[in-house]
C-alpha cells in the first residue's frame, strides 16, 4: 500500500508548504519576515539527535546490544514531548519525522511543550517480560542525562505502554537519586512528570487511555459544525453534531445518520468507534490487521470488542444492536473499507494507507486522520483537488498528547484531576485548536493540513 517515501522528507515538504503560505500571506514587515525565515530554517532539522546502545543480559545469559534514539526537535514552546516506539523498523529518519510532527502537534494543540520522539530497534514480541523490563530500564538510563520534567518528557507509542513507562520513570528517579545527595518526596513526585502515559498508580492521569479517541470526536464535531456554517441553520448544526446526516455531506437518503468506516480497532480505533456511536454516528465498517467487517446497520462497539477478544481477530464479528449475527454483515478487505460509500473515513491504524493509487477511489467526503501519517503527499494533493476535507493527524489525534500534557501538569503541581475535569479541559483544547486551524485555512485559502502547520510555525515563531 505504501508509496515508499522517506517520512522525514514528507515532513519537510509539509513544512515547505506552510512556509510558503505564511510568506505569501503578507508577513510584510522586514523584521517578522526575517524571524519567519530563521524559524523555518531551524525547523528543517532537530536541535539534538541522541543515539544510544543499550546492553541487555538476555534470559540465556548472553548479552545483546539494542540501538535506540531520542530526537529532540524543537523546544521553543516548552520541554520536548513525544513517545517512545519499540519496533524492528525504527530508524533515525522515522524518529526525526515523528519528532517533527510532535512539534507541530503540540503547537497546534496550544500546549506549552515542544516536540521529540524516541525509538528502540527491537521486536518486543521476541522478548520475555524480564528482558523487556531490562531493556526499558536500560533505555531510561541511557537517555537520563537529556530528559526531565523541564527538559524532555517521553510517553508511550507503538508497542510501549503504561507498564513500560512505570519501569522507565522508576529507573530515571533512581539515576537522579544516585546523582543528587538529597531528593525529597516532593521532588520525586515532580520527577514522575518526566514520563507520561503512566498507570494511575504510578501518577498517570484519568482519561488518558481514551483521550485520543475522545479528542478525535471533539475535533470531528467542531469541524462538522464549521462545515455546515454558511450552508445550514442552527437546527441543522445541532443535528450534524449529533451525527445526523445533513447537507452538504448527504450522499444517500436511505441512511439518516452520518456513516463512518474506521480502519484499525486498537486503542484509538475502538475508542473512536465507541464515542462515535455514543454521539449518534453509524459506524458501518471496522478492520484490524486480519481484515475488515462491513455491517450496514452499524456496529455495536462493546459486542464487537468482546467478539474480537474471544476470536483473537475481528473477522466474523458482525455485531449490531444487541446481537452478533452472521446475516448482519460481510467480510471486506482493507482496500474495500477505504473505498466504501461512507460520509467519513477514519484511518486509525497505519501510516501511508491512503496513496496515489486509491485516493481517487475514496468516496468519503471527510477523512479524519487518527493514525499518524496515513495519507501520502501525492494522495493529499489528489484529495484536495477532489474537494475531500482531510482533517490532519496533527490536529485530529492531538487529544492523546493533550491529556499527556495534563498528566505532566498534574505531576508538577502534585494534583490529581477527576475524569470529568480532564474531559472538559480536553474538549476546550480540541475545539480551540480546530477553530484556529479552520480560521487559518480560510485566511490562507489552503488545506487544513497546511493551515495546521502554518498555525504551528506561527506560534513557534513568536517564541523563537
Ligand atoms: P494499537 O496497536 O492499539 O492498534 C492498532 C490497530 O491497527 C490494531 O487493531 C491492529 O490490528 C490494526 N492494524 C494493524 N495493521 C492493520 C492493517 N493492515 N489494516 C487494518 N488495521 C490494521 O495502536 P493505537 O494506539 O490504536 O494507534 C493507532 C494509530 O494511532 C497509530 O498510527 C498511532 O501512531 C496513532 N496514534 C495513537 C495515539 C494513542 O494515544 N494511542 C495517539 C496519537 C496517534
Amino acid at each position: 500500500m505504501t508509496d515508499h517515501i522517506n517520512p522525514f522528507e514528507s515532513a519537510l515538504v509539509q513544512l515547505g508548504k506552510a512556509g510558503k503560505v505564511l510568506v505569501e500571506s503578507g508577513i510584510r514587515n522586514q523584521e517578522s519576515g526575517k524571524t519567519l525565515q530563521v524559524t523555518l530554517r531551524k525547523l528543517e532539522q532537530p536541535e539534538r539527535e541522541v543515539h544510544v546502545n543499550i546492553p541487555v543480559v538476555m534470559d540465556d545469559g548472553t548479552l545483546r546490544i539494542f540501538a535506540g534514539y531520542r530526537v529532540q526537535y524543537n523546544r521553543a514552546l516548552g520541554p520536548y514531548k513525544g513517545g517512545i516506539r519499540y519496533h524492528p523498523n525504527v530508524d533515525l529518519n522515522e524518529v526525526k519525522a515523528l519528532a517533527f510532527w510532535m512539534t507541530m502537534k503540540c503547537a497546534v494543540a496550544g500546549l506549552p511543550l515542544g516536540g521529540g520522539k524516541g525509538g528502540v530497534v527491537v521486536d518486543p514480541k521476541e522478548l520475555s517480560a524480564g528482558e523487556l523490563e531490562r531493556l526499558s530500564r536500560g533505555y531510561a538510563r541511557a537517555i537520563a542525562d537529556v530528559i526531565g520534567p523541564d527538559k524532555d518528557v517521553p510517553a508511550p507509542d507503538v508497542n510501549t505502554n503504561g507498564t513500560i513507562m512505570g519501569w522507565m520513570v522508576d529507573e530515571y528517579i533512581k539515576v537522579v537519586s544516585r546523582q543528587s545527595s538529597v531528593v525529597s518526596t516532593k521532588d520525586k513526585e515532580k520527577l514522575r512528570g518526566t514520563f507520561t502515559g503512566k498507570l494511575i498508580k504510578d501518577g498517570g492521569s484519568e482519561g488518558r487511555e481514551e483521550a485520543t479517541g475522545l479528542g478525535g470526536l471533539y475535533v470531528l464535531q467542531a469541524a462538522l459544525k464549521k462545515m455546515v456554517n454558511g450552508t445550514g441553520n442552527s437546527k441543522q448544526k445541532a443535528m450534524m453534531v449529533a451525527g445526523r446526516k445533513k447537507f452538504p455531506l448527504e450522499i444517500s437518503t436511505s441512511q439518516p445518520r452520518l456513516t463512518v468506516a474506521v480502519m484499525g480497532f486498537g486503542n484509538v480505533g475502538y475508542n473512536m468507534v465507541k464515542f462515535l456511536v455514543g454521539a449518534g454516528f453509524t459506524v458501518v465498517a471496522v478492520s484490524d490487521s486480519r481484515g475488515g467487517i462491513h455491517v450496514p446497520t452499524g456496529v455495536n462497539p462493546e459486542l464487537t470488542l468482546a467478539c474480537k477478544k474471544k476470536n483473537g481477530y475481528l473477522a466474523g464479528c458482525y455485531c449490531s444492536g444487541s446481537v452478533c449475527d452472521l446475516s448482519k454483515g460481510r467480510p471486506i478487505t482493507q482496500e474495500q473499507l477505504l473505498e466504501l460509500p461512507v460520509d467519513i473515513l477514519i484511518p486509525a491504524a497505519l501510516e501511508n494507507v491512503i496513496t496515489k493509487e486509491n485516493a481517487s477511489k475514496i468516496k468519503a467526503k471527510v477523512i479524519l486522520e487518527m493514525a499518524n501519517g496515513p495519507t501520502t503527499p501525492e494522495a493529499d494533493e489528489i484529495l484536495a483537488k477532489r474537494g475531500v476535507t482531510v482533517i490532519p493527524d496533527v490536529l485530529a489525534n492531538s487529544g492523546g498528547v493533550t491529556v499527556s500534557a495534563f498528566e505532566w501538569e498534574q505531576n508538577l503541581k502534585g494534583q490529581h484531576w477527576t475524569k470529568e475535569d480532564v474531559n472538559r479541559k480536553l474538549r476546550k483544547k480540541m475545539e480551540t485548536a480546530a477553530g484556529a486551524v479552520w480560521e487559518a485555512a480560510k485566511k490562507y485559502k489552503t488545506t487544513l493540513r497546511t493551515a495546521a502547520f502554518a498555525v504551528a510555525v506561527g506560534r513557534i515563531m513568536k517564541k523563537s
